[in-house]
Order: C-alpha cells, then structure tokens, then sequence
C-alpha cells in the first residue's frame, strides 16, 4: 500500500509544499510532523502576535492542516531516518513509513558561546522558545534583558522587549548591527533608531561565557566586564536543524546539500526552506539562505518535482527587511559594487550598488517603494549604464515611468 508523502516540518516550507500539491491533486496522502506542539506558523509574524496577540502568526489558519487534507502530527519529532527501509523513527516511540519524504525542518539557535544551556537563558527561534521567553517577561518578576547578538533576530527581540516594557542591553561583537545584510552606512541608521527606542546596544563587545550558579545570572564580556539581567537571550545565529540526520547517508554540509530539483543525495528525499544550502541567484555560492521567501519558493518546486513536473530551482535570494523600527528597512543582494550611489530620501536614504553596470544591491530605509523595479534590475541583469542618473529619483519605480526608462535602456 501507498505510504504517500511525508513531509518533516510546518513552517513555510512544509506548507508550501502541501499547498503547491493541493493546488493540482487533493488526492494523494500526506502526513506532516511538526516538533512543536502548534499549528503551522510564520516565525516573522510572532513578534507582531506577541505585541498584540493577533495570533497572525498562524497565518494559514489554525485548521489548515484539515483543511488541506494532511494528516498533521503536531509535537511529534523525528528522531532517525532510515532511507533503505523509507522509514522515520518519532520521539513518541512509533515509526512512520514514506514513499517519498520532504525534509523541512528549518533552523535552529546556533551559539557558540559557554553556558548557553544554563537554566535562565532564553532565544526567540521557535514559536515554544519565543512563548518561553514573554511567558517570563510578563511574569512581572524581570525588568532587565540582555541580549546577546545584534543581528536581524537579536534586533526584532530587542525591539520586542522594550515594547513589552524591559529595560533591554545588547551586546554585538562587531562594529555594526546586522552586519550580515546591511553596509555600515544603513547600519549606522538602524543603531541610531534602535538607540532612539531605548535599547541600549553596545557594539565591539564580545561575550565570553553566560554565567551563574545553576541558573544564568549574567554575561562575562571578554573585556573582564560583568553584565547582569533578570533575563539572558541567546541570538547568535541559526543553524539547520538537521540532528535526526545523523547515521543516515544524507550528503549535507552546514545545511542538507540537494541538486536544482532540490532533491537530496536520496532519490526520494526532498528538502526546502533553512535546512537547505542552494545556490544565490545572483553570485552563484551556494549557502543556507535563510529567510521566508525562499522557502516557499523552494516549498514549491518540492511540491511540483513531487508531482513529476521536473521543475528547476531558479536560485535563492538575500535579502531582508525590518519592520519594527519606525522607519522600514530593506537589504538586497550584496552590500558592495564597484560603483556606489546613495541619496537622502523623505528622512531615510537610498543606497545602490552596481558592478561592471550591473545592479548588484541595494538598501533602502524609509521609502521603499522603489524596490520592486530594482530587485527586477538586479535578477534581469539588465545594464544600468543609462539609467544610473534616475536610479536615485524619488519617483524611481513607481508606474509607467519606470517601466518606460527601463525599455528605453535595455
Ligand atoms: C523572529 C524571526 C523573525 C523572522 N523574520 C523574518 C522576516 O521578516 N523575513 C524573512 O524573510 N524571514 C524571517 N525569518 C526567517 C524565516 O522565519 C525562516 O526563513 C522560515 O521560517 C523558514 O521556514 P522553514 O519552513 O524552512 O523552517 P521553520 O519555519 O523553522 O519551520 C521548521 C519546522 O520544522 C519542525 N521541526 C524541526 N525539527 C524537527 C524534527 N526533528 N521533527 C519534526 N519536526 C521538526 C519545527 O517544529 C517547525 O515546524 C524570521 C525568523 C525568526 C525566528
């Protein structure tokens, strides 16, 4: 008898997957196992939930998986995978057979750092770690945080935090935040509203080791400074969670390695979402690329290759935004070119990089309106030459205008 298709996961990928199937065929079996013990959610939406309690971040709804069809096993990990039997081991003791399996269990907290496990330290990259951590924000007994790590997650709880009325430190070992995404320039803007909503973000600042006795009470600075907080949370990074994989003869680096089919070593595996390295659609170097869209990009064309389409994977692509700043934030491909333009626009900035003619990247802050011309630019490859002196016009992008400047260029 036909096991059907079994999917590890119910983030965006996982849902991307079934909904893509669904689309085309409500008939054939699907079994989705979720670690936690919820219906499918979006981590970006959980920050805007926690503030006010919109429950947005089950975006699907919290009877999708009826809905679609898919027998849903929420709470249930998996533990070992058998390939040569096609066969999963779960954390309930029973065993679960595919015919074909989807691996989509995203990512995990990765941080490096000494006493991370210690009672007392919290992270915001699951919907349980992130209930966790506001359940002891609105206990009333914590009126200080410190977080460790200003990148994109580490910024959004910072800005959680202090809506929810902490007192909130951030340390960040380098000379900038977000330092993965954004150039100093944009960086430096983002700090100072960051700084502008109280939270009090310390950059050059190394943590050595959580420390406290059987329960984290501070963080030890490589500078021999003591920093202490009612409240310690870890966001130093993420990495693919991948652990169930051990023994088995999946190939995978940091992150499952799979072919433009997004199929792994294993004929019937398939993977999508932050467990998977794919390639960047603009330099050709393949990473984790771990943001939302492409993971339902990739949820996709899981979900047709499933269904026999044969469809290639097109690329992943860098790229992030900030919402809970006041002012939103945009980063786009690389943050350097061998050319530069930046302008000041209605109180936020354009930023624009191009190599060999060729739009590279960009960041905006404030006005974003541009970006969809420009992220079309960057993947169409098209030879800016011409239209460099209009890429920093206010009204770039926006209608015929652009679509006008963009044809008479190319
Ligand atoms: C706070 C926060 C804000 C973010 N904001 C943005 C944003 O603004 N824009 C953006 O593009 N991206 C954002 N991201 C990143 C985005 O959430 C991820 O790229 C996206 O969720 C990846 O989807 P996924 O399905 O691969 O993994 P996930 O969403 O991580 O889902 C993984 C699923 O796998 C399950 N699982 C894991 N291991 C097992 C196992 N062994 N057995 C069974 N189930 C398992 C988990 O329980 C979960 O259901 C944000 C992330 C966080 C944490």
């Amino acid at each position: 008898m036909s096991t059907g298709i079994v999917i590890i996961g119910a983030g965006p990928a996982g849902v991307s997957v079934v909904e893509t199937i669904r689309a085309i065929d409500r008939e054939i079996r699907i079994a989705m196992l979720s670690a936690e013990p919820y219906p499918p959610y979006a981590p970006p939406a959980m920050v805007d939930h926690f503030i006010t309690g919109s429950g947005s971040h089950f975006w699907r709804g919290v009877d999708w998986p009826a809905q679609a069809g898919v027998d849903y096993q929420p709470g249930v990990s998996v533990t070992a995978i058998e390939t040569q039997a096609h066969r999963l081991r779960l954390s309930n003791g029973q065993a679960l057979d595919y015919d074909r399996l989807v691996i989509a269990t995203g990512s995990r907290l990765y941080a490096p750092l000494p006493g991370v496990d210690l009672p007392g330290v919290y992270n915001f990259k699951s919907l349980s770690a992130a209930e966790a951590l506001v359940a002891r924000v609105k206990s009333g007994e914590a009126h200080t945080a410190l977080i460790v790590g200003a990148g994109f997650i580490g910024m959004e709880i910072a800005l959680l935090l202090r809506e929810l009325g902490m007192q909130v430190i951030q340390v960040e070992m380098l000379d900038q935040v977000m330092p993965t995404m954004l150039d100093a320039h944009t960086a430096d803007f983002a700090l100072g509203l960051m700084r502008q909503r109280g939270v009090d973000v310390r950059l050059n600042t190394k943590a050595k080791a959580i420390v406290g006795n059987g329960k984290a009470a501070g963080v030890e600075l490589e500078s021999g400074e003591f920093l202490r907080a009612d409240v310690l949370v870890a966001a130093t990074g993420v990495q693919p969670n991948l652990d169930f994989l051990e023994g088995s003869s999946l190939a995978r680096n940091w992150g499952l390695i799979v072919d433009d089919r997004l199929r792994t070593s294993d004929p019937d595996v398939y993977a999508a979402g932050d467990a998977v390295e794919t390639t960047d659609r603009l330099t050709g170097e393949t990473f984790v690329h771990a943001i939302l869209p492409n993971a339902v990009d990739q949820g996709r064309v899981v979900g047709l290759n499933l269904l026999g389409y044969e469809v290639g994977y097109e690329g992943a692509e860098r790229m992030n935004s900030l919402k809970h700043l006041g002012l939103p934030i945009m980063a786009v491909g690389l943050k350097q070119g061998d050319e530069m333009l930046r302008a000041r626009l209605d109180g936020g900035w354009r930023t624009i990089y191009i190599k060999e003619n060729r739009l590279v990247g960009f960041q905006l802050i404030g006005n974003i309106r541009a970006a969809g011309a420009l992220r079309t630019l960057l993947y169409r490859r098209e030879d800016v030459s011409k239209l460099k002196h209009r890429l920093l016009e206010p009204i770039f992008g926006q209608g015929m205008l652009v679509w006008g400047a963009i044809a008479t260029n190319s």
